[in-house]
């Protein structure tokens, strides 16, 4: 076999990539016709493939790149954490101290008395400890009966069985027979889809009060924990109406249920916060937290969770963990990524500088005849694409074919959009500068004006 470099043609390393290597959420037959992007290099919010294109990226690879590609200190802070100490775990009573500086720095972080944290690879993992924590909690707590979680149809948890199970897309329950035992899904506050003539805030308010609907069915003394994104990114980036969150949290405090807030996008600037729960005002007990923590230069995760919490779980030995919980290496260089976001300023300039721009080119683009609807948040945001711009309406074609359509055009234009559904989102790296927030809006006009000569 010849030695596989970025040297070997692209249609070779697609072959050999097609024969052996099993890709998330991709089908073996668009492989095989089609060959996988291979990316080869980035830069600053730019990917290098390997035909030579620079690709705006959008997404800052899956929503975490939050610092950009390619920043020097994290290789130099991996390479010296590898040869002072490239591995050991946190079980049994032992610990060191990239582990220990990262947990009191994200404890630091943390909004209210968020201030203990253990740590995973990412935040599928991290999810499923949340489920044996809130049941372990309420064990210890004397309340064994509360072992229900409720999340919401179509939020995104994860991809292991528990954070699946947690959850609410249909198409992944279908595969592996999900969700376990004792998980229940009520309604997202998705307005533009299901609103009808409801008002926004009547809408949110009807979605959070399906959870009190749900805790009286079950009996309080059931249910356990509720779970959501502050903002459903990969549901399609949809930010709630106002009153949704207030009734949330009200709801969660009457009835003693542990609301735990998936950051796993939104956390570390996201939303122009250094966690979404800030930006929507509510006080999870549990904070899940991954990607954007290291800014994907490493996997790690982890719960944070609140004194409470906490000291009820040290009262025992909670019987979990992960090799690589508080990897030396992953912790050191998240470490390395929330100092320079704090040198930089990062959250300032999502709050004050490339939010505040791109929410405006972003907003722009509702001018544009495929564009029902434009949403932003921070640096997440989304378009829904619409045959008629009126709510709720849908394309004849199967729904996504257009979204899919959008998606390649983004491609063909240097862009990084990804599409659910008819629902194009973006999530790009929090340092963008405005002259590249401009190309990103060039690029994503030019695909929406092919999408549209396409879609007629
Ligand atoms: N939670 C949310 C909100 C996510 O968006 C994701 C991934 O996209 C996860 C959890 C799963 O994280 P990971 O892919 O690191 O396991």
């Amino acid at each position: 076999m010849p030695a596989i470099t970025n040297h070997l043609p692209t249609a070779e390393l697609q072959a050999l990539d097609a024969a052996h290597h099993m890709h998330p959420f991709t089908t073996g037959a668009d492989l095989a016709a089609k060959g996988a992007r291979v990316i080869t290099r980035a830069k600053g919010v730019y990917l290098t493939d390997s035909e030579g294109h620079e690709i705006l990226d959008g997404m800052a690879g899956l929503w975490c790149v939050n610092i950009g590609y390619g920043r020097e200190e994290l290789a130099e802070v991996a390479a010296r954490q590898i040869r002072e100490l490239p591995y050991y775990n946190t079980f049994f009573q032992t610990t060191h101290v990239p582990a220990i500086a990262l947990a009191a720095k994200i404890a630091e972080l943390a909004p209210g008395d968020l201030n203990h944290v253990f740590f995973a690879s990412g935040g599928s993992d991290a999810n499923d400890t949340n489920i044996r924590m809130v049941r372990t909690y309420w064990d210890v707590k004397g309340k064994p009966g509360k072992k229900i979680i409720i999340g919401r149809k179509n939020g995104y948890h994860g991809s292991t069985v528990g954070a699946t199970s947690l959850g609410g897309m249909s198409a992944m329950h279908a595969q592996g027979g999900l969700p376990i035992p004792d998980i229940h899904h009520i309604n997202e506050p998705n307005w533009w889809a299901a609103g009808g003539e409801t008002s926004p805030e009547d809408f949110g308010l009807a979605c959070a009060q399906e959870l009190e609907q749900a805790i009286l069915e079950f009996g309080e003394d059931r249910v356990a924990a509720f779970i959501a994104e502050p903002v459903q990114g990969a549901g399609g980036v949809i930010i709630p109406p106002e009153t949704y969150w207030p009734e949330i949290q009200r709801i969660c405090d009457k009835y003693e249920i542990l609301l735990i807030a998936d950051e796993v996008i939104c956390g570390f600037g996201r939303t122009g916060n250094w966690f979404g729960s800030q930006t929507m005002g509510i006080r999870p007990d549990i904070m899940t937290i991954a990607k954007g923590l290291s800014s994907g230069y490493q996997p790690i995760g982890g719960s944070v969770v609140s004194d409470e919490v906490a000291a009820v779980l040290d009262s025992v030995e909670f019987n979990h963990g992960y090799t690589y919980s508080g990897h030396p290496v992953a912790a050191a260089v998240a470490l390395e990524n929330l100092r320079i976001m704090e040198e930089e300023g990062v959250v300032e300039h999502v709050q004050t500088v490339a939010g505040p721009y791109l929410a405006e080119k972003w907003h722009a683009l509702a001018d544009h005849p495929l564009v029902g609807e434009t949403k932003l948040i921070g640096m997440m945001g989304s378009l829904a694409l619409s045959p008629n711009k009126e709510p709720h309406a849908t394309f004849a074609a199967e729904a996504g074919t257009i979204g899919y359509i959008c998606r390649e055009r983004c491609f063909a234009n240097n862009l990084v959009m990804r599409h659910v559904g008819d629902r194009m989102i973006i999530s790009p790296p929090l340092v963008i500068a405005p002259e590249e927030i401009d190309i990103l809006i060039e690029r994503a006009r030019k695909a929406l004006d092919e999408t549209y000569a396409r879609a007629k």
